[in-house]
């Protein structure tokens, strides 16, 4: 079985995944599958190697590792059956939803157990007068939405919602267009039905909005597929508003667009949405859209605001003058819901639009201060000089998640890693802003290395210790987020000599 990190989605790429650890030896692995097979039946275990290059790589195509084994469950009990099987034959695992995320945190272990919740996704219970609705992990976002509407909606909405699962979403704390208003994942998940790396079944909180004791549900929530799987998730719903507007603006340069963005925000509207794409990202989703949106503008400014009617109708016009008073001569209101969808359309094709432009391209994902937006966009495209690539930008320009698109050609010898190390500064860039190596997609494989920059090593041994408690075999989804992985037996900081050792009874190698 080929277990190797693929390096690159084309000829090369970033640097191989380190620390991830190996797996089981191959006799150990043959009587895992066999007992994979009975829990979950021959047919939803996948060993050969042309099946499993299907999960060798999530959104991130530069990173693929090829698992032993997949297997996909189809009940809680099964999971719990899977992830016991994999304990006692002390064989690493990782969750995996629908693999459209983009931070690598999906990718497989070599020798290790794939575990996919793709089969979950029955909608358990829809409580509207509670404004709750309980699904299995791999219901997908927009299924969520569409269960409880059109009365009501579920806010948090990923560009990739027709396809990512709400376990994905729980795990990466996901966001979305409407987070600056409605809030991130972690807002509206009230409880989890989880099985623990032991095996161990459990439920963390529940129909209601807060739970005394620790907050285990916070932690949880955003913990990317490391403190066990989710097999239940509850979740709060909201009322649909009664109206929604939505307009695009254009501008000549995103600084006069994070202008309109900043005039926006500080005379107290709060968007649903407000979205910003710059020249090249408006390039690239026109080629794929075809909304007519004009060639050579430095920005679109997408705004949609929804609420009471009076309140969108009178807010609206002014959100227009402010556009037009930061330099756009060309504002486009929706005049219909099918216009309306166009706009969402062309902002949410612009990750696989780019594409169109470019043979590959690294997603970043960096948060910083909105106010700090027109400085680091010039810091950005002064790097894309630097490193004479192209940098295309769209971002949820109300949170200040900017998702920098760093396009280069992997055919060319070195390419990939030069675009790696340009958005590695972008990441600085956003740091020194005051910001974070991540908005919304997770640290996965790809950014732990960055983590260090964010943290400093009392906290990383806060977070190994919560990681521990959860998971002292360390078995779920081990080499990801923390930057140098520990066994859990291990006094975290520096290292101390043990009294055995000192005594001359033991030693370290
Ligand atoms: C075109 C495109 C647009 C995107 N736009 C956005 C966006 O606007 N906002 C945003 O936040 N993200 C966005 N993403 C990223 C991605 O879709 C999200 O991170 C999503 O939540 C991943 O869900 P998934 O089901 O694909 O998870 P996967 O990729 O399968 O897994 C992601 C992580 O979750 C863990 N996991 C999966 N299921 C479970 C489970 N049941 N229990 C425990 N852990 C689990 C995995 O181990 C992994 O660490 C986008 C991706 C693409 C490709």
């Amino acid at each position: 079985m080929d277990g190797s990190v693929v390096k690159g989605a084309t000829p090369e790429g970033p640097a191989a995944v380190e620390g991830a650890p190996q797996g089981a030896p191959e006799a150990d692995l043959t009587a895992l599958v066999a007992e994979l097979e009975r829990i979950v039946g021959e047919n939803w275990v996948y060993t050969a190697e042309h099946e499993l290059r299907t999960y060798e790589s999530d959104g991130l195509l530069q990173y693929r590792v090829i698992p032993a084994a997949a297997v996909l469950p189809a009940t809680a009990e099964e999971v719990q059956a899977v992830v016991k099987a994999c304990a006692d034959a002390g064989v690493p695992w990782v969750a995996r939803g629908a693999g459209s995320g983009l931070s690598g945190g999906a990718l497989p272990i070599s020798d290790g157990v794939l575990i996919v919740v793709a089969r979950m996704k029955r909608v358990l219970d829809v409580d509207l007068a509670n404004q709750r609705i309980c699904v299995e992990p791999g219901v997908t976002n927009a299924n969520v939405s569409a269960a409880v509407g059109p009365a009501f909606f579920y806010p948090p909405d990923p560009s990739s919602q027709i396809v990512c699962s709400i376990g994905g979403n729980v795990a990466e704390n996901s966001g979305g267009a409407h987070c600056f208003k409605y809030g991130f994942t972690t807002n509206y998940v009230t409880g989890l039905e989880v099985v623990l790396p032991d095996g161990e079944l459990v439920q963390i909180g529940g129909m209601e909005l807060d739970h005394p004791g620790y907050d285990l549900l916070g932690a949880f929530v955003g913990s990317e597929g490391t403190l066990g799987v989710a097999t239940k998730v509850w979740l709060r719903v909201v009322p649909s508003p009664e109206t929604v507007k939505t307009l695009v603006a254009f501008f000549d340069t995103t600084r006069h667009a994070g202008e309109a963005v900043s005039q926006i925000v500080q005379a107290g509207v709060v968007p649903g949405a407000i979205e910003m794409m710059d020249e090249k990202a408006i390039e690239a989703s026109e080629q794929m859209a075809h909304a007519g949106y004009p060639a050579g503008r430095g920005a679109a400014l997408l705004v949609e605001l929804d609420g009471a009617e009076r309140e969108c109708e009178a807010r609206f016009e002014e959100v227009v003058g402010i556009c037009e008073a930061c330099g756009s001569d060309d504002v486009r209101v929706a005049r219909d819901e099918a216009e309306r969808q166009l706009f969402w359309k062309t902002r949410k094709a612009a990750f696989p639009a780019m594409g169109r432009i470019s043979p590959n391209y690294f997603v970043q994902d960096g948060v910083i201060p909105r106010t700090k937006l027109p400085e680091v966009l010039e810091r950005i495209e002064a790097l894309g000089k630097e490193y004479g690539m192209i940098v295309a930008n769209v971002f949820h320009a109300g949170d200040g998640n900017l998702h920098p698109l760093v396009c280069y050609d992997g055919r060319n010898e070195g390419e990939a890693e030069r675009a790696e190390e340009l958005s590695g500064k972008i990441l600085d860039a956003c740091l020194d802003a005051g910001g974070s190596i991540t908005g919304e997609h997770g640290v996965g494989v790809d950014k732990k290395k960055h983590m260090p920059k964010m943290f400093e090593e009392p906290d990383l041994d806060a977070f190994q210790r919560l990681r521990c408690a959860f998971d002292p075999a360390g078995l779920a989804n081990p080499g990801k987020v923390m930057p140098t992985p520990r066994l859990c037996g291990e006094v975290p900081g520096p290292y101390r000599q043990h009294p055995l050792e000192a005594a001359g009874l033991a030693e370290r190698f």
